[in-house]
């Protein structure tokens, strides 16, 4: 059994089972009780680096110990260079293909939606950019902001009915109201003050009642285009109050240019010399004029309201009926007018 067991079989066989064998020196009879014999099975494994195995003749004495060391082998490697090298070169490839399809397709859809989105929530309807490498981006990019366009064009639209008078196409009291607004606080703010002038046409009843209530509204638009040709700065602003009364808004000017501008508008009216067959006046339409002139010190902090001034101008224009009609009476907030 010992003579089996040769010094080149058992290199032979560390070899071919990657496993190196060495004969161990007998232990003593206490040591040979924790060992086990070569052929026996083992249940209980202990994870060691190497196993000792007892080898008996057929009389059961022990031969020899046999060490088994597995470690003679190296192990074979799981992957080769070559398929290092081809996965590394994959692993690069889908890198770049991730960041060329994240550069060029998902950085762009995300601005796109983000920028829809910032419209959709401020409500300000501004091109979105257009610039798109993707075709298909640039078209939707394209597509939105038309669509922003015909949104925008409706907003104005309506915002402008909103603000207009449906009969003589000049500012209506909702218009009259923002315009005051803007007015009030460009006064306040840049000390730029303005002035506010009611006209009412003269017994417009009895032109109702001798012309009737159509050739009424032919005349209402008729002294809405002639009140709103005088408006001629970019502040200046005609509106309809209501009924046959209008309103006029004009920037900062001193008290000789209303006058002039006042006498002037009467004078227009004259020359237009629109018929009035049941006018005490005169024998064409006439106006009444009540202005008010507005100073910055007048409207600090909003003392002075808008309610206040039209309060204000309407009494002018009382005072302008009660002097006869087809004139006008200006009044003023500060103490030295
Ligand atoms: P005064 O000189 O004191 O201002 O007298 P007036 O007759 O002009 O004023 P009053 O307030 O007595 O009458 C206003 C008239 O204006 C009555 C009304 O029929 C007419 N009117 C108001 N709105 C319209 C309109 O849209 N169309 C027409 N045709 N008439 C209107
Ligand atoms: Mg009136
Ligand atoms: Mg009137």
């Amino acid at each position: 059994m010992v003579q089996l067991l040769e010094k080149e079989f058992v290199e032979g066989l560390s070899k071919n089972t990657l496993t190196n064998i060495t004969y161990q020196p007998i232990p003593t009879e206490k040591m040979l009780s924790t060992l086990r014999n070569w052929n026996e099975k083992s249940n209980n494994i202990k994870v060691k680096p190497y196993s000792d195995m007892l080898l008996r003749d057929v009389a059961g004495s022990v031969v020899t110990v046999l060490r088994l060391e597995h470690s003679v082998g190296e192990v074979p490697s799981l992957i080769n260079e070559q398929s290092f090298i081809f996965i590394v070169l994959i692993s690069l490839l889908i890198y770049l293909v991730y960041r060329l399809v994240s550069i060029t397709i998902i950085k762009p859809v995300k601005k796109l939606a983000a920028d829809i989105k910032e419209r959709d929530s401020t409500r300000r309807y501004c091109p979105l950019d257009s610039l798109y490498e993707v075709r298909e981006l640039a078209t939707v990019s394209q597509n939105v902001n038309d669509l922003m366009l015909i949104v925008q064009q409706q907003k104005d639209e309506l915002s402008k009915q909103e603000n207009t008078d449906p009969l003589t196409r000049v500012l209506n009291r909702r218009g009259l109201m923002n315009a005051l607004e803007v007015h009030q606080k460009l006064c306040i703010r840049n000390e730029i003050g303005f002035v506010v002038v009611m006209a009412d046409i003269d017994y417009f009843k009895l032109y109702n009642d001798s012309l009737g209530h159509l050739e009424g509204d032919i005349a209402l638009v008729e002294v809405a285009r002639v009140l709103n040709q005088q408006c001629q700065r970019n502040s200046d602003v005609c509106a309809r109050y209501g009924g046959e009364e209008f309103t006029l808004l004009f920037g900062e000017m001193s008290n000789e240019d209303l006058y002039k501008k006042l006498n002037h508008i009467i004078k227009v009216m004259q020359d237009f010399a629109l018929p009035h067959p049941s006018s005490v006046t005169a024998k064409h339409i006439t106006l009444s004029f009540g202005a008010v002139v507005i100073k910055p010190s007048d409207v600090v902090d909003y003392t002075l309201s808008i309610n206040d001034i039209l309060r204000e101008a309407d009494a002018a224009l009382y005072e302008a009926k009660y002097q006869g009609c087809n004139c006008f009476v200006v009044k003023s907030f500060s103490d030295e007018d």
